[in-house]
């Protein structure tokens, strides 16, 4: 039946604790018939957040499948991949199964659909867990999830393999989000600039910083590190560890000679990473969390310890068209293309 009457922001699924909305609820009620003005979906495959993923490979010591387990227990637990440790989700995509009379937009039953809300927030329910993919987070499954009237999602493009489509559509926000803040002539640093959202947050930084501009790829991989240097979109690639202030202070200390970055970008996938970012930015200038791995408080406290006037940003995952800009890169840049394929095809 879906002619149920449901709210715009999901209230009406929340089971524990009542009166949340269902990002922060502990449960959701995932049955499969759908409201009114929710978009039913049968899903293929799930893109686990990233820091989420680091957490659930740690957990079960690099076990594909104890990994398929864990994730199959939250899901029954929480009626969505709410990582409990981290507090982070991922994305989905499938085939719409059902549209609710009230649900904007013109999908009909067989489209394929990337949603662009948190699976913290999106009922899911799983029958079966088929495939944990360990090098790209990604996991094959069977279930069933619901999309709100308020929550964005993309068609699946036609022209980019699916699971690239994936990998870069989960995190799309910060190339978008470096778009709007990068401005030209900009010093720019970008941590875990080797990863998804690094790599195209790199490319929207190099093509606004501008010849006047300086952009500073920061990765922890040696093979990341070369991949970027083969990009050609930063002019400082360091290879560093992101946890250690200390190493990251001086290496844009040295690369900007003492004037640090107008804008860092933070997309490492793990802890501790705030003080680097911040100690990497300039006063007066900006720093933009995106990753799922920083604490707030950290960030906060750590920043007033340093004595450091930032303006600190949280990474939004949603900016008005940050599908198409973020699925743009990949058409308009062979090589960024190529290598998506290479990791995520
Ligand atoms: P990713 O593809 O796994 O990239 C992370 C990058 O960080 C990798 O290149 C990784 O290198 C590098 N890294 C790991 N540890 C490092 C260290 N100690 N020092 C320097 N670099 C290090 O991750 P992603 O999908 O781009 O996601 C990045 C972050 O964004 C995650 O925290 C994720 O949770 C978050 N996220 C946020 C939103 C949002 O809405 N704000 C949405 C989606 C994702 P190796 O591969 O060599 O380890």
């Amino acid at each position: 039946m879906n002619d149920r009457h449901g709210h715009p922001y999901g209230l009406h699924r929340v089971l524990e604790p009542g009166g949340v909305l269902p990002q922060p609820a502990w449960r959701l009620d995932a049955s499969p018939e759908i409201y009114d003005n929710e978009l039913g979906i049968d899903v293929i495959r799930l893109n686990i957040d990233s820091a989420s993923f680091a957490q659930l490979k740690k957990e079960a010591n690099g076990d594909a499948d104890a990994i398929g387990r864990r994730i199959l227990q939250i899901v029954r637990e929480r009626g969505k991949m709410h990582n409990p440790v981290t507090g982070s989700g991922g994305m989905l995509i499938g085939r719409v199964a059902e549209v609710g009379p009230r649900f904007p937009g013109k999908l009909k039953p067989g489209d394929k659909v990337a949603t662009l809300v948190s699976l913290t927030l999106t009922p899911l329910v799983l029958e079966e867990v088929k495939r944990v993919h360990l090098d790209t987070g990604q996991v094959d499954v069977k279930g069933h999830a619901v999309l709100f009237e308020t929550g964005p999602y993309a068609l699946l493009p036609d022209d980019l393999p699916e699971t690239v489509a994936l990998a870069a559509l989960d995190v799309c926000g910060a190339p978008a989000q470096t778009a709007r803040l990068v401005k030209d002539g900009d010093r720019v640093v970008i941590l875990g600039a080797g990863g998804k959202s690094g790599l195209l947050s790199l490319y929207y930084a190099w093509k606004q910083a501008g010849t006047r501009g300086q952009v500073i790829a920061l990765e922890a991989g040696e093979r990341a590190c070369e991949d970027i240097r083969r990009l050609g979109w930063a002019h400082e690639v360091i290879c560093i560890d992101a946890t250690d202030p200390v190493a990251v202070y001086e290496s844009v200390s040295r690369v900007t000679g003492g004037r640090m970055a107008d804008l860092t970008i933070n997309c490492v996938n793990v802890p501790e990473t705030e003080f680097s970012a911040i100690l990497a930015t300039r006063d007066g200038g900006t720093v933009c969390f995106f990753s799922m791995a920083v604490r707030f408080t950290t960030a906060a406290l750590g920043a007033e310890g340093l004595g450091k006037d930032v303006n600190m940003l949280i990474g939004n995952g949603f900016v008005p068209g940050h599908a198409d800009l973020t699925l743009q890169a990949l058409r308009e840049s062979r090589p960024l293309r190529e290598l998506f394929e290479s990791r995520y095809a």
